[in-house]
């Protein structure tokens, strides 16, 4: 080794948990609903009690099948679980309930973006074009969550509490294989996890409340005297944002750089390392060792039957995870023709919204006024009140109404905006009723027809200007009409007043 200058490739593997949308826990009755007084969603069930046994809650395993159908994997058609045995004051039974060897689905894949062939912006690239990475997923398998410990929470008492409402809630854990290299692709995986969980429904995502936390395994194989060496594998915990999972591994890819620059010890010389990370301190500390599958002792769990999903079942899982963000960008984006970044912009803000624009599609708006309307006045609105599309109190029919008579001439852009507003007050009104309330009244064609007869014989230089081939002369006219009548169309005086130009000439 010489000096400081390392070749080396950062190795991510990550082990997402994502907590199911099930109201009751995975194997009880007991309600799951967040932010509940301590220990009062619990049973001798989830709480371990001698004597009670196990109910499987179906649900979990629709939503689970359908996130792994989502996530391209096979779904098992013979699924058992086992239990995980291990002491922890969060684990009232002593064993976690788990799927060890016949894990519910394996064998997926989810593909992240990484920009264009030959540039580094994905914006404005059609879907065939934009390069993704597929990061291979070995597993995702059904487990009970823990219950949580609370230390030192009360002012001024050094004790340590804990509680159990938690404990048995359904989560499913989905493993990828190291095929992550670098911080910022941790993130975007992460990212598209959550998103595809929320637009399919298996999880609410939310992740100050913990429905999706993740661990990453990170090391470095590093280039040294013409082979390669690996760092020891370090698992870092519990990272509970984006953000987290961003800064522990590019904190940890630094202390590993420096730790083998310092020991040169390498994969084999260290046991695996468990870390957790410090938000507040920014940095990584060593917890425990690993602890070897061996040291969980799995076995069968005898209390449950196995579970089998015939083909009609995971049929129907496959149709229920069809709704993903790739689907709706493609949509958008193959479909509709939006450029690519506004259709992100779109598809982050959840499926409700881009149902929503589909709708004022389906309703006869133009996919790009639609799109510039969605984007600017819709989302400022939702920002401002702080509330869901789903809250919006104007329903698709009604604006796509209003956007369309912008294309017929009837309103312009800023009238439309103004009888918006309107429309947002006066939630019985209809479109064209808002519109009315303007003050706006259709001109008719007779009423028209005079208007730019009087104009053209008004103008006779800006009739010769057109006739000499600068039709933009016309324009002239325009001002002149608004000024004899207010509600005349802009676009229908210059159109008519040309045609009847060329019909004199
Ligand atoms: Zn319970």
């Amino acid at each position: 080794m010489n000096g400081t200058s390392l070749q080396y490739r950062i190795v991510i593997g990550l082990e997402v948990h994502v907590q199911l949308a099930t109201e009751t826990k995975l194997f009880c009755r007991c309600r799951t609903e967040f932010g509940q007084p301590p220990n009062t969603q619990v049973c001798p069930v989830c709480l371990g009690l001698p004597g009670a046994l196990p109910v499987l809650n179906e649900q979990a395993i629709a939503l689970a099948s359908r996130a792994g159908a989502a996530l391209h994997c096979e779904i098992a058609s013979f699924t058992k679980w086992d239990r995980k045995n291990y002491f922890y004051p969060d684990l009232p039974k002593g064993y976690q309930t788990s799927q060890y060897d016949l894990p519910i689905c394996a064998n997926g894949y989810l593909d992240i973006p990484v920009g264009i062939e030959g540039g580094d912006s994905i914006d404005d690239a059609p879907v065939s074009q934009r390069m993704r990475k597929r990061i291979r997923i070995l597993r995702a398998h059904l487990e009970e969550d823990a219950g949580k410990s609370m230390h030192d929470e009360h002012a001024g008492r050094a004790d340590s509490r804990i509680d159990l409402n938690r404990a048995g809630t359904p989560l499913l854990e989905i493993v990828s294989e190291p095929d992550l290299s670098s911080a910022a692709e941790a993130k975007d995986y992460m990212t598209e996890m959550r998103l595809i969980m929320v637009y399919l429904g298996v999880s609410d995502g939310n992740m100050q409340e913990g429905s999706l936390r993740a661990d990453a395994n990170v090391n470095l194989h590093i280039d040294r005297d013409g082979t390669t060496v690996a760092t020891p594998i370090v698992e870092i915990k519990n990272l509970n944002s984006f953000r987290a999972v961003e800064r522990a591994i590019e904190f940890e890819v630094e202390r590993q750089k420096s730790e083998f620059l310092r020991t040169g010890l390498t994969k084999g010389q260290v046991p695996k390392q468990t870390r957790g990370w410090n938000d507040v301190l920014g940095q990584t500390e060593l917890q425990r060792e690993k602890e070897e599958v061996s040291d969980y002792r799995y076995f069968p769990c005898p209390d449950l039957v196995p579970v089998i999903l015939d083909e009609a079942y995971r049929d129907r899982a496959r149709q229920d995870a069809a709704g993903t963000p790739t689907y709706y960008r493609d949509q958008l984006i193959e479909t509709h023709q939006l450029r690519a970044a506004d259709a992100e912009v779109l598809i982050q803000q959840g499926r409700d919204s881009v149902e929503y624009y589909l709708a004022l599609i389906a309703n006869g708006a133009t996919a790009k006024r639609a799109s510039a309307w969605m984007l600017q006045d819709i989302l400022r609105y939702l920002n401002d009140k702080g509330v869901s599309i789903g809250e919006y109190p104007i329903q698709p029919p009604k604006l796509a109404q209003l956007l369309k008579s912008i294309d017929g001439g009837r309103v312009d852009t800023s009238q439309a905006k103004q009888a918006l507003t309107l429309l947002l007050e006066h939630s019985d009104w209809t479109a064209e009723q808002s519109i009315d309330a303007l003050g706006i009244v259709r001109v008719d064609d007779s009423e028209m027809d005079t208007l730019c007869d009087l104009l053209l014989s008004e103008n006779p230089d800006v009739v010769e200007k057109v006739k000499a081939g600068n039709a933009k002369a016309v324009a002239a006219l325009v001002g002149q009409a608004k000024k004899r009548n207010r509600n005349a169309d802009p676009r229908v005086v210059q159109e008519l007043c040309l045609k009847k130009i060329a019909e004199r000439s």
